[in-house]
């Protein structure tokens, strides 16, 4: 069954959660972290296409996703997204995997941790 979810990208602060899954847009994300001896080892986080290649709908989402590939070019974007079945996202810990992983899902991603 497909999920439907809210777009609440464009809402305010006080927009509810998402019906569907439950994320609320608006929490600032943590892209990079100091490194700490004390931290557990990041995990890899990846997202799989439902195809060989990613649709278009999983091309916007990954660029929502990930501010990086935002910038680039779109034939850039599909280009390298293409060229395989998962695109690595990179290596998060623990309290960054959970809203990354929520937020992409919202997206209609599907996200795997390693
Ligand atoms: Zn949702």
């Amino acid at each position: 069954m497909e999920v439907r979810h809210s777009t609440n990208g464009m809402a305010p602060a006080e927009e509810p959660s998402c019906d569907a899954c439950g994320y609320h847009e608006g929490g600032e994300i943590l892209y990079a972290l100091p490194n700490s001896p004390s931290l557990p080892p990041p995990k890899q986080l990846l997202v799989r296409w439902t195809g060989k290649t990613p649709t278009a709908a999983e091309v916007a989402a990954v660029r929502q996703l990930v501010p990086d590939l935002a910038q680039k070019p779109l034939a850039v974007v599909v280009r390298e997204l293409s060229n395989s079945e998962r695109f690595l996202v990179g290596a998060y810990h623990e309290f960054e995997l959970n809203e990354l992983v929520a937020r992409g899902r919202h997206l209609g991603l599907e996200m795997v941790i390693e």
